[in-house]
């Protein structure tokens, strides 16, 4: 049966991206060896990591100043190293909370200065976006999370603000275009739009290091990988040479604005579907809503029909479809590689649930 991954990540990636994968993994282009056994510093590496760069930059617009490196240890671990290598101890970061990953990024940033959380939406269990917020004075930076994967909220437009944006873009990633140049660092984990777990994408403008005093280890210095072209050790070679598969699927499908335009069609599909089906209801503010993650649960009177409807998209070969286990219910993870005849499935299944249950 064919399946439909609705997962959060690792998630859905392009089907013609796996298939590329698959034939490098058993012969990398007809050289009798495998992807995974050529040295990351040989000639077809090379060009892998090149061509990742230079389509990087070329699907983002990156002006000059901009440096796109591929790190190890997720956008977890970005957590700390941003704020490790842009806030100095007597300095204050601005950090907005809008949900489960901006708290522990929150978290992390206070052993290494003053963190003032300016915006936060906890108080409505994280259902929209905080847009009205007053901005600390001197900020190194104001930290956001572009797409709130768990609650299934999207800054649609960003915040506008003196300091520099830091963003953990990783479930939104290349999903839609925009302007780069507010940004001082973006940083994603590639499992959610891009390319299997284990590397991590990320854009820093170099005027953003060597402000801060305290001793940096090599390995957790942007400098250290910005200098050896993100090649001071072992670079994860599958993850990156999946992730340039699919940034070359990206640009086929009309780039950034050619893969928001299917994300938008998918995304109404649904939330259309969520405002008539009286047995679903949305979750989240309407205008703050999530392209990547919708987040939806039985309308009151109906609760005791989501097992019977988790079963039924079981059936049918959707998988992944169940919300966080924080928030409940169904959440509907439709990232670019998911293709709009896999929404309109789950659509139809509602549709037919409603006729005979309303
Ligand atoms: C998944 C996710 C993370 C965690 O990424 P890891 O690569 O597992 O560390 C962080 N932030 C957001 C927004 C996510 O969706």
């Amino acid at each position: 049966m064919k399946k439909h991954n609705y997962s959060a990540g690792p998630s859905i990636l392009p089907a013609p991206v796996l298939k590329e994968a698959a034939k490098a993994v058993a012969n990398y282009q007809n050289s009798g060896l495998s992807l995974l056994e050529l040295s990351h510093r040989g000639p077809e590496f090379t060009a892998i990591m090149e061509e990742a760069n230079a389509l990087l930059r070329e699907l983002l617009e990156l002006p000059d100043g901009y440096h796109t490196l591929w790190l190890t240890g997720g956008a977890s671990t970005q957590f700390f190293m941003a704020p490790m290598n842009l806030l100095d101890d007597a300095q204050t970061a601005a950090y907005t909370d809008t949900g489960t990953w901006a708290n522990k990024a929150i978290k992390e940033a206070k052993a290494f200065g003053n963190v003032e959380v300016v915006a936060s939406s906890k108080a409505d269990n994280y259902t929209h976006i905080p847009k009205k917020f007053k901005m600390h004075k001197n900020a190194a930076y104001l930290h956001f999370t572009s797409n709130n994967t768990i609650y299934g909220t999207q800054w649609h437009k960003f915040p506008k603000v003196d300091a520099p944006l830091v963003c953990d873009m990783s479930s939104d990633f290349l999903s839609r275009p925009f302007d780069v140049k507010p940004f001082g660092l973006i940083y994603a984990g590639a499992q959610k739009n891009l390319g299997p777990a284990g590397v991590t994408s990320v854009i820093v403008r170099e005027d953003m290091l060597g402000k801060v005093q305290r001793h940096l280890p090599s390995m957790l210095d942007y400098r250290t990988f910005i200098k050896e072209d993100s090649l001071y050790n072992t670079p994860p070679v599958f993850p990156i040479y999946v992730s340039l598969l699919t940034m070359r699927w990206i640009k086929k499908n009309g780039g950034l604005k050619g893969i928001q335009r299917r994300n938008k069609a998918k995304a109404a599909l649904l939330y259309n579907e969520l405002d008539q089906n009286p047995l679903f209801r949305g979750v989240c503010a309407k205008e703050d809503r999530s392209l990547m993650n919708p987040c939806f649960v039985m309308a009151e009177g109906y609760t005791q029909l989501e097992k019977e409807f988790s079963k039924l998209c079981e059936e049918n070969g959707i998988v992944g479809l169940k919300g966080h286990r924080s928030v409940g219910g169904f959440r509907a993870s439709m990232y670019n590689g998911m293709p709009k005849s896999s929404v309109q499935v789950l659509v139809d299944l509602m549709q037919d649930f409603a006729k005979r249950k309303a």
